[in-house]
């Protein structure tokens, strides 16, 4: 913190967490100002860098005594803008409370801090022959208190769940500075309402989540690849409902489309088609023998749906790199345009085609460039809008188009948002999908824990 600096707030948190942990020089807030949504922008008032539960309780209670609002921060990945400060916050972070506190090998078990990157812990739980399912494509970056604060789905969705799925216990700093344990390592456990719950996918909204305990499960003895390839858009998405049918459930099922693989061959080189209007990425996981089968089930079904050909990862190298390929989707369609917009409205399974037809129409219809890709075996699809967002004129017929399209999911049974969260982008839209009643509810849970509106004010709803 400059010395030059009279922010009795800032003065207040300097004496908990030091000077050099606050940050109020605007080249340091700068950095803080987004996430990874487009067109949100907010310089905070300061900066606050937690390093223990303890501090991250008496920051909360100088911001209550300031009556300071608090944006809590990971990584800052985050796509619906949760993490862009409010005007006048301070932004709360926690990618130094990064530490692996507990591998428990008796209950399978691991107890982090809430800065822990995704990917460590995973790897954590892989050097002991365990398996951390959840994998958002940014886990190599994302922190594990975000992806709980934002119930986070990843690429193995279809199988083995979302973040929810694996939490068993939370450590949450409350408004008021009160800190609660919830839930804990015992695997059936009624005592009292499931607050644990309350606070997966809150957003930051109820509390910071400081520490996470992980329900971890045997890692899956082998893997294996294939990628199809389709000419027709709608025989992919009929591949996938009888993969479905079949009553296999493999544990990845991407999709990209035609604009989605031109840009991730591009910028990956990797060899995908560039002919082909869809590739379905799909891998199974399991007891050696049940992959076989399953992969060879897999391959027929996808060629007796006109698949023109269904290629195997030679060996788990391949397999990885096809997957790398697959989580560049963003970061590839993002050098196309000065600004990208990735949705991720969620249908049933069922819906799919008639789900990507219509993006496909609006897009036509308000002249704009899309590009959709996607964790097909969930119903969540990114359509991704590659835009300007000084074109003013565009930006109004981008938010006109994703209008239609969150329309039309919330008709067809679906959600404006299928693991990215409500946040800034898409509040204006979460009462069409709840209906007054569940949209009351949801405010006044948010009055009961939080009711001077510090934490996080303005996402999710007004
Ligand atoms: C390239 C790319 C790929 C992505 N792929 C996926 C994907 O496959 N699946 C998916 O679900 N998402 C995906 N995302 C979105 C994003 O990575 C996730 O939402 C992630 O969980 C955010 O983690 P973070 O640490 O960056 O959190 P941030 O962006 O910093 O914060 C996200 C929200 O959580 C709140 N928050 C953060 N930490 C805490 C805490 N400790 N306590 C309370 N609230 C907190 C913030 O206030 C904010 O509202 C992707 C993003 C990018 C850029």
């Amino acid at each position: 913190m400059n010395s030059s600096d009279c922010d009795p707030v800032a003065d207040a948190l300097c004496r908990i967490l030091g000077p050099t942990r606050v940050l109020t020089a605007p080249e340091e807030l700068a950095v803080y100002a987004y996430d990874g949504t487009a067109a949100l922008k907010q310089r905070p008032r300061i900066v606050a860098r937690a390093r223990t539960t303890q501090e991250v309780a008496a920051v909360l209670k100088v911001a209550r005594e300031y009556r300071a609002a608090v944006v809590t921060r990971g990584s800052g990945t985050g796509l619906s803008g949760g993490s862009v400060p409010v005007p006048g916050a301070i932004v709360l972070c926690l990618v130094d409370m990064d530490r692996i506190l507990e591998v428990d090998l008796r209950n399978l078990t691991m107890r982090v801090e809430a800065g822990v990157v995704t990917h460590q812990l995973y790897e954590a739980a892989d050097a002991v022959g365990l398996f951390y399912p959840p994998d958002p494509g940014s886990m190599r970056i994302s922190t594990i208190g975000g992806n709980v604060a934002e119930n986070s789905g990843g690429l193995r969705g279809l199988k083995y769940g979302v973040t929810r799925d694996y939490v068993i216990g939370l450590e949450v700093v409350l408004a008021d500075g009160t800190i609660c344990w919830l839930g804990g390592k015992c695997v059936k456990d009624v005592a009292g309402y499931n607050l644990r719950d309350l606070f997966i996918g809150s957003e930051g909204t109820l509390g910071v989540i400081t520490q996470v305990m992980l329900k971890l499960i045997p890692r899956p003895q082998a893997r294996r690849t294939v990628l199809a390839v389709f000419p027709k858009m709608d025989a992919a998405a009929e591949a996938v409902s009888a993969i479905i049918a079949a009553k296999i459930i493999p544990c990845t099922l991407e999709f990209l489309d035609r604009r989605t693989i031109h840009c991730v061959e591009a910028f990956a080189h990797i060899g995908l088609p560039l002919d082909a209007e869809a590739v379905l990425l799909i891998e199974t996981d399991g007891h050696p023998s049940a992959v076989a089968d399953e992969i060879a089930q897999i391959e027929h079904i996808c060629l007796a749906h006109a698949a023109t050909s269904v290629k195997r990862a030679a060996d788990a190298a391949e397999a990885a790199q096809l997957a790398t390929a697959r989580r560049s989707a963003f970061s590839a369609l993002a050098r196309l345009k000065p600004t990208t917009i990735l949705e991720d409205a969620t249908v049933p399974r069922s819906e799919l085609a008639n789900m990507i037809r219509f993006i496909a129409q609006t897009a036509e219809k308000f002249r704009l460039e899309v590009a959709t890709f996607g964790h097909f075996g969930d119903g969540n699809l990114h359509p991704t809008f590659l835009t300007n967002e000084r074109d003013t004129e565009e930006m109004h017929r981008v938010e006109a188009a994703m209008s239609e399209i969150f329309d039309y999911a919330i008709s067809l049974g679906g959600t404006i948002t299928g693991e990215h969260g409500v946040g800034l982008a898409k509040k204006r839209f979460l009462r069409r999908q709840l209906g007054d009643g569940s949209y009351e509810l949801l405010k006044s849970i948010k009055r009961a824990l939080d009711p001077e509106h510090l934490l996080n004010p303005g996402k999710i709803f007004d």
